[in-house]
Formats: C-alpha cells, sequence, structure tokens
C-alpha cells in the first residue's frame, strides 16, 4: 500500500467561507442559550470569573477532578483557594462517593466537566451540592453544544464556562454563563491593539491552511503593514525594556501589557489581566454567524466517519462506545493499546492530536486517581472538528489506520 501524502491538517477550526452557512436553529442546545452570558477571551478566565461570582476566596477549597486540563487550575489559586482533586470512573464521570468523603467545612466549590463533548448525568452531583451548599461549576470547555435526559449543557451548574476557542474558527473567547444566577460582573474592551490581533490571527490561520484564498490575496498588503507595524511595536519595547537597566530586555513581550490573552498559545497560564475583558468584536461577529447547527452535524458526521473508518485495525478502543443523539464531540477520543509507539508513528506522520490528561497538575499521578493517570497514559483525540473537508478527513482515518496497522506488525 502506498503511504499516504503528508498534509497539514487544521488540527482546530479554521474560517472558510463555508463557516458562515448553513444557519438555522441547532439541533442541539448550546451555551448561549443561557439567561446570562459574558463572553470572555478564555474558558480559564470564566472559570476563574465562575469562582468570584460564588464568593470563592482565601482558605477556600474547590474540588477538581484529578483527570483535567491543568489549565483549570491557575483560576483556583487565583481566588487564593487551595485545589483537592476528586477521582474519576473509567468512563470519566465523577466518583461521587470520592467527592463526599473530600466533601467538609472549607469545600465551596465543586467543578465538573462533560470531558470530549459527552454530556454528562450531573443530577446527582447537584443533589450533594444542595445538601451541602456547595456551588457547583460545570465545565463545559469540552460541550459547548449538547443536552442529555432533555438537560442542556450549562443548566446543572450555578455557572458554566464554555472555550469557544475549541468550536470556532476564532484566536480568541471563553464564555461564562448562568441558567441560575445573574452575573454580576461588567466587562470591559480588550484594546485596539487586541481587536486587531484576533481578526488578523483568525484570518493568518485560515490562509495558511488554504482556507479564503480570494480574501488572503485582497489582503496581502494590509498584512505585510500588520507585521511591518508589529515589528515596529516589538522593537520599541524592547529598547525601552533596555533602556531602564533591568536587564529583562530579553523577552521583547514583557514590558508592555500583552496584546492578546497567552491561553491563546495552548499554554496554561492565567493572565488576572483578562479578568473582566470582553471577547474580540471579531470573535463575537463570529460567534453570531456561524451556522450552530452545521458545526454540530458536522462533527457528529466526521466522528461517526472516523469511527467507521478505523473498525476491525488493530490496537485501540473507542472512549465511548456510542455517539448519543445529545452529544457534539469536541475531538474523537480513542483508546491506544500501545500508546508510546503508536504517538511516535502518528506524530511522525503530521497527525494532530490532541492528548488530553497527558500532563496533570503536578503531584497528582496514579496513587491520587489510577483512572485519571490511565486515561492520561493510552487516551488520543483525533480532530473532528466542522472545519475538516473530505479530503483531510479521508487522510487522517487513512494516516492513523496505516499507523496501527504498522504498529501490529511490528515485532514487539
Ligand atoms: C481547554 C479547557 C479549559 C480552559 O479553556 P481555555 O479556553 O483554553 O482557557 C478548561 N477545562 C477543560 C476541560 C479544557 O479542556
Amino acid at each position: 500500500m502506498r503511504e499516504p501524502m503528508r498534509r497539514l491538517i487544521p488540527s482546530v477550526p479554521v474560517l472558510s467561507l463555508a463557516t458562515f452557512g448553513g444557519r438555522g436553529k441547532p439541533a442541539l442546545p448550546s451555551l448561549l442559550d443561557a439567561g446570562a452570558v459574558q463572553l470572555v477571551t478564555s474558558g480559564r478566565i470564566a472559570i476563574g470569573m465562575a469562582l468570584r461570582e460564588l464568593g470563592v476566596g482565601p482558605g477556600d477549597m474547590v474540588l477538581v477532578p484529578a483527570y483535567h486540563s491543568p489549565s483549570m487550575i491557575p483560576p483556583v489559586h487565583w481566588r487564593g483557594a487551595t485545589v483537592v482533586f476528586y477521582r474519576i470512573h473509567p468512563d470519566t464521570t465523577p466518583d461521587l462517593d470520592d467527592i463526599a468523603r473530600l466533601l467538609g467545612p472549607r469545600v465551596k466549590a465543586v467543578m465538573a466537566t462533560h470531558f470530549f463533548g459527552f454530556p454528562q448525568d450531573l443530577s446527582a452531583l447537584r443533589a450533594l451540592c444542595d445538601a451541602h451548599g456547595i456551588g457547583l461549576v460545570e465545565d463545559c470547555a469540552h460541550c459547548f453544544f449538547g443536552e442529555r435526559n432533555g438537560v442542556a449543557v450549562g443548566a446543572a451548574g450555578d455557572y458554566a464556562i464554555g472555550s469557544s476557542m475549541k468550536f470556532f474558527p476564532i484566536f480568541e473567547g471563553g464564555c461564562l454563563v448562568s441558567r441560575r444566577h445573574r452575573l454580576s460582573g461588567k466587562l470591559h474592551g480588550g484594546g485596539a491593539g487586541f481587536e486587531a490581533k484576533a481578526a488578523l490571527t483568525a484570518l493568518e490561520l485560515a490562509f495558511a491552511h488554504g482556507r479564503l484564498a480570494p480574501l488572503r490575496a485582497a489582503l496581502a498588503l494590509p498584512l505585510k503593514l500588520k507585521s511591518a507595524v508589529w515589528t515596529h511595536i516589538k522593537r520599541r519595547r524592547a529598547s525601552a525594556a533596555t533602556g531602564t537597566g533591568t536587564g529583562i530586555g530579553t523577552d521583547a513581550a514583557r514590558p508592555g501589557p500583552a496584546l492578546a490573552p497567552a491561553s491563546s498559545d495552548s499554554s496554561f497560564e492565567f493572565d488576572p489581566r483578562w479578568v473582566d475583558k470582553r471577547s474580540s468584536w471579531f470573535s463575537r461577529a463570529v460567534l453570531r454567524l456561524a451556522g450552530g447547527a452545521r458545526i454540530v452535524a458536522r462533527r457528529r458526521r466526521n466522528y461517526l466517519a472516523l469511527q467507521r473508518a478505523l473498525a476491525g485495525a488493530p490496537g485501540w478502543r473507542p472512549l465511548f462506545a456510542t455517539l448519543p443523539d445529545g452529544a457534539c464531540p469536541w475531538v474523537v477520543p480513542l483508546l491506544a493499546a500501545q500508546p508510546e509507539a503508536l504517538f511516535a508513528r502518528l506524530e511522525a506522520a503530521g497527525v494532530p492530536m490532541v492528548r488530553f490528561g497527558a500532563s496533570l497538575w503536578p503531584g497528582v499521578d496514579a496513587a491520587t486517581c489510577a483512572n485519571s493517570a490511565a486515561l492520561g497514559r493510552q487516551l488520543f483525540g483525533l480532530p473532528c472538528h466542522q472545519e475538516l473537508d473530505d479530503a483531510e478527513r479521508a487522510w487522517l482515518a487513512a494516516t492513523v489506520r496505516a499507523a496501527l496497522d504498522d504498529l501490529a506488525g511490528a515485532p514487539l
């Protein structure tokens, strides 16, 4: 069999003309249907703001799943509170016995995550929180759309957060929503530099993946001007830094305020300067104009097609046996029988994947939660976002399948 040619597959949604097609009501409810919605610059900023709304402060404890994104932790520390990790079951649902064991007078809030876009039934956890007067923050970073047993995403939590960047072709964006409470904070704009950066970076990412070619031609000159201005700003900042004699001139971006949050660069940092900052005009426009129905339909279709294309290949199994009607997947979560060898092959072939949970917060290990450690070791998520075209999806399936077959044939 011929090796499929290497391609540059967008690991996250990128803008295309089709982004704005397929309007109409999504088949599933979304976080934006909640009564109170604030569009901010990232999911982690929304977590910090949710904890602030709940009155979490110094000395308090917040329970967080042992299986997590490290970006969920710094917002707790920003409030001056301590994180306590609770166990999850092999299917990623919270271990309620463990949560009950951890409850105490200092516990002020619990975070629960709908992993990979599969809405969980949080009614028992909700009841436990109610019985103890504890706030529930529903982490919908993987679950912008969805419902379970007629309960929409975000409806169980006192507050819910979303990571809009994971579902829409935008450079920055997160949301804080509530179906139960009003939101007390007031948002401010991020400034002209931030607005420009948010718009241009989203366009550049689209161009880099061969999308929006006519617009690319039209914008060639403005984008050149932009890089010239950027270089100029960075040089001025660098010289300002060396001028003060502090010797911190090595990082040109550091002395001035950041134009955009580091959360957009796949770091785990929490920068409090972005608390109460409104998402850019560009991101908000994309959220308003992008077809939710198309996002849900195409993600579900790509998920099922990828699973079907891998059926019968050795060395993998799906994390979830079925795709429920109420789910709009973030990625296709799969478990590898020989993770290290497979991931090395996939990386070499240029397959974009997320290894969610591969790096957990320092100190979280198999003793904290064996299921989380096992998932962190074995799990890989393949992109199934709405902006994958058919050829890209076919390449992805063929390349992963070739790697699995190759590995099964290789001597151990
Ligand atoms: C990505 C993620 C977050 C944080 O979202 P950002 O928009 O990256 O800040 C929170 N929780 C989970 C489970 C995530 O995967």
